[in-house]
């Protein structure tokens, strides 16, 4: 399954992205953004996003790996 960022358009391989998309957006979206363009549409920094994946990964969230 392909999956590309809604707003540049560019291909999202990472799935902790993906993951990212769906945790912080919601399990029913059915388009996802790359981690600048959700950075950027959520108002945080990259960085912040980052962090907020080793958090769900800490806390053992199965979407993440
Ligand atoms: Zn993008």
């Amino acid at each position: 399954m392909k999956n590309k960022c809604i707003a540049c358009s560019v291909e999202i391989f990472d799935k902790n992205t993906i993951s990212l998309n769906i945790k912080l957006l919601g399990k029913n979206i059915e388009n996802y953004y790359c981690l600048d363009c959700l950075a950027n549409y959520l108002n945080v920094t990259k960085d912040e996003l980052l962090e907020k994946i080793e958090e769900f990964k800490s806390e053992g969230c199965k979407l993440f790996n």
